[in-house]
């Protein structure tokens, strides 16, 4: 199951950067969602739901979504965002954009114990 893979992808990627920012509690999660990704978005807001009942840090936290365009680059040197047949050569242009679901940013809450 890919959806899995992806949803706890993303929940290792946002504990890893809030622990680093001793984080308490983690809000929101950025996620950029490539326009050709082969996953289901909502699918994957499921299962991180299940995964995050595990760790009281995330009880609160949302996944926000972000469309991303594909991009793609071509061996002739051309990049644009026509993923079938380069329009310089005619040739197959490899996507280097688009095709991932990836953590963004993270908004978290930090314990402030300085004052
Ligand atoms: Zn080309």
């Amino acid at each position: 199951m890919h959806e899995y893979s992806v949803a706890y992808d993303i929940y290792a990627t946002a504990k890893r950067a809030a622990e680093e920012h001793n984080a308490t509690e983690v809000k929101k999660i950025f996620v950029d969602v490539g326009e050709m990704t082969m996953v289901n978005p909502e699918q994957v807001k499921f299962l991180f739901d299940v995964i995050k009942e595990e760790d009281p840090a995330f009880h609160n936290a949302i996944l926000e979504y972000r469309q991303v365009a594909v991009r793609v680059r071509c061996a002739c040197g051309h990049e644009g965002y026509e993923h079938f047949v380069c329009p310089e050569c005619g040739g197959m242009p490899q996507i280097t954009e688009g095709r991932e679901i990836v953590v963004a940013n993270i908004e978290i809450e930090v314990d402030d114990d300085e004052s």
